[in-house]
Parts: C-alpha cells; sequence; structure tokens
C-alpha cells in the first residue's frame, strides 16, 4: 500500500518501538515522569524556550495556548484556512469563547499589513484583539513556507499592540529544512510554538508547546481541564525523542519527493494546476470538475491512496513510510491515468 493521505500516517520504526519499551516512566501527573521531562527540556532547548508541554495532539497545543493566551469574548486574527480555525472543530469558540478575525491572502498566508489593520480599536463596541496565530508551514496553502522577515513584522506589529503571537509549527521542520534556518530564532519570535511530533518526525502520538516558564505553567492547568493530563506518559515522549533526534534530518528527501511528485502532475493531462511545491505537500486542481473522487478511486486500484481538499483538488503528503521506490511506482501508475 501507498498512503500519500497524510504525513501522520506513518508507524514507529523499530529503532523508535525499542527507545519506547526501554523508556524510564514515572506518572507525568505527578511531575515525575522522567522521559516526560527530558523531551520537553530537549524541545525548549531546541527552540530557546524555558519550557515545554507534552501534549496528545497538536490540536490540544494549540487550543491549550489560545486559551492561555486569550479571555472569552476576546478576538485571534488568523487566516481563514487556519488549521486552529478551519480544521479543529470549532475550538477556539468551543473551548475558550473566544471569536476570530479570519484574514484572506494567497496560499494561507497572513501579512503585518493586513494583521494591523484588523486589530480592532479599544471600544467598548469591539472584541478585544489580544492573540495572532501564523501557520508554518501552511498546510491548506500547499505546505507553503513564510519568510522570516514576513513573521518577524508581523511579530513587530503584535509587539507595539502588545497582542500575543502563537506559532503552529505542525510541520515548521519541514519549512527548516529547506531554509536552513535553526529553530531557535523561531522560539525568540513567537509567545508560544507548537510542534508535531506525530507528522513528518514519524511518532505515532504527541505534540509539543513550547513558550515561558509562567506560560507552561498556565498551560499545564489548561491541559488538565482539557483531558489532556497524562500518566506514564513516557513511552510517548520516548518515541518524540527519538523522532527529534533522529527523524529531523531526513525532511529534506520528503520534499524533494514530493517536488518531484509536483513536476510530474503539472505536466499529466488530466491536472489543471500544481500549487508551488515547497515541502511535503502536493495540492493539485483536475481539468475535469468535480473528478477528485474519480481520481482518487483510479489511484486506489494499485492501492495508492491519497485525500481531496474539495470535488476537483487532491492532495499528496510525503512523509518517512513513502520510499524512493514507492515514488517510482507512483510515477508509473500516474503515466497510465
Ligand atoms: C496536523 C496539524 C495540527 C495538529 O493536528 P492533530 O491531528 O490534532 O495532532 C495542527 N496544525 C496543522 C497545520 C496540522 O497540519
Amino acid at each position: 500500500m501507498i498512503d500519500l493521505r497524510s504525513d501522520t500516517v506513518t508507524r514507529p520504526s523499530r529503532e523508535m518501538l525499542e527507545a519506547m519499551f526501554s523508556a524510564r516512566v514515572g506518572d507525568d501527573v505527578f511531575g515525575d515522569d522522567p522521559t516526560v521531562i527530558a523531551l520537553e527540556e530537549h524541545a525548549a532547548a531546541m527552540f530557546g524556550k524555558e519550557a515545554a508541554l507534552f501534549c496528545p495532539s497538536g490540536t490540544m497545543t494549540n487550543q491549550v495556548a489560545i486559551n492561555v493566551h486569550t479571555r472569552p469574548g476576546d478576538e485571534v486574527i488568523c487566516h481563514k484556512f487556519s488549521h486552529v480555525y478551519y480544521y479543529e472543530g470549532g475550538a477556539i469558540m468551543r473551548n475558550s469563547g473566544a471569536s476570530v478575525c479570519l484574514l484572506d491572502g494567497p496560499r494561507g498566508q497572513i501579512t503585518a499589513g493586513e494583521v494591523e489593520t484588523h486589530i480592532n480599536p479599544d471600544d467598548i463596541h469591539r472584541p478585544v484583539t489580544s492573540l495572532v496565530e501564523a501557520e508554518n508551514t501552511m498546510n491548506k496553502g500547499g505546505g507553503t513556507i513564510y519568510k522570516y522577515a514576513d513573521l518577524e513584522a508581523i511579530s513587530e506589529v503584535c509587539r507595539r499592540h502588545g497582542l500575543k503571537f502563537h506559532l503552529d509549527g505542525a510541520r515548521l521542520f519541514n519549512a527548516l529544512a529547506e531554509t536552513g534556518e535553526k529553530p531557535g530564532i523561531y522560539g525568540r519570535l513567537f509567545d508560544s510554538v507548537s510542534i508535531c511530533l506525530s507528522k513528518g518526525l514519524g511518532a505515532p502520538v504527541g505534540s509539543l508547546l513550547l513558550g515561558e516558564k509562567s506560560f507552561i505553567r498556565k498551560a499545564r492547568r489548561v491541559r488538565k481541564a482539557f483531558g489532556g493530563a497524562m500518566r506514564q506518559a513516557g513511552y510517548l515522549a520516548a518515541a518524540g525523542l527519538y523522532a527529534l533526534e533522529h527523524n529531523v534530518g531526513r525532511l529534506k528527501m520528503d520534499n524533494d519527493r514530493a517536488r518531484h511528485l509536483g513536476g510530474l502532475l503539472a505536466t499529466h493531462p488530466l491536472v489543471e494546476s500544481v500549487i508551488p511545491v515547497e515541502t511535503n505537500i502536493v495540492i493539485f486542481t483536475l481539468k475535469k470538475k468535480n473528478g477528485a473522487m474519480d481520481f482518487l478511486a483510479r489511484l486506489k486500484e494499485h492501492d495508492i491512496h491519497a485525500i481531496t481538499i474539495d470535488p476537483q483538488t487532491v492532495r499528496f503528503v510525503t512523509h518517512l513510510d513513502f520510499s524512493d521506490s514507492m515514488l517510482s511506482q507512483t510515477e508509473s501508475v500516474l503515466k497510465t491515468l
């Protein structure tokens, strides 16, 4: 089976499983699981942050951060296609009682200028703008990478207006694999950063929220209230530590394979257009209206699996368990369609 549905489909390797088997654990709700502590300290140090919090999912790290940064009735500025708004079940409104100000913008990215014009004035009629959120890479925008200077400009606007700035960095490491930047410069820019261990890094479960100590102390309380405090979580944290230590350096390969697929699709007779591939996500629109389901069905006959983004648009995501031989196989099948 060739699974291009998402980079979440990876299974732990033997080495990762061995790291999990041999993990030293405690009870993380009592704060004495040594492997969870090691993971949190390792990640915080990578990003130059004081502390980190291990959570079951990226939805939880994002939503815990939003809950700490906002009060009910506040407003969060984010892109209309941002994961925190579009793909998290209405959690901003549901869990934090906060409102959203949804920005438009090409390929899912927001700009400092747009952010600044949407900050509400100090007027009792208007919700209090308290948080800005950016996603890097931007999933629905086609795995796009923000220019660091553009994020820096947004962060400067946030600082000037006393707003918090949160990064949904579920796939930040796929961006860093292209730009060669170090994670620390992202830690400096944002009040909080969320990274996923269960996407390109290949861990079965888990995400990390990074921030200053006082922020993480509050986040720990919110995680408990959201039901995300886990006991012998060190078995999962061991997978995360293994992922950070061994699977970051190989992400460029996933990006290169995605770029190769993007190139094939750009000249494919059934394909209208491909969003330029920057990382490990390939989003392409078919010529035939409502043709996406049919295209997926034809791939499925060859045991290749993907998802649709809308009735005419398909997404491929490359990952740790998508090899060069699977790439050649996919290439051959695409040529027959
Ligand atoms: C996957 C993803 C998340 C988190 O998703 P979970 O399935 O809850 O771990 C957050 N942001 C983006 C951009 C993602 O792609």
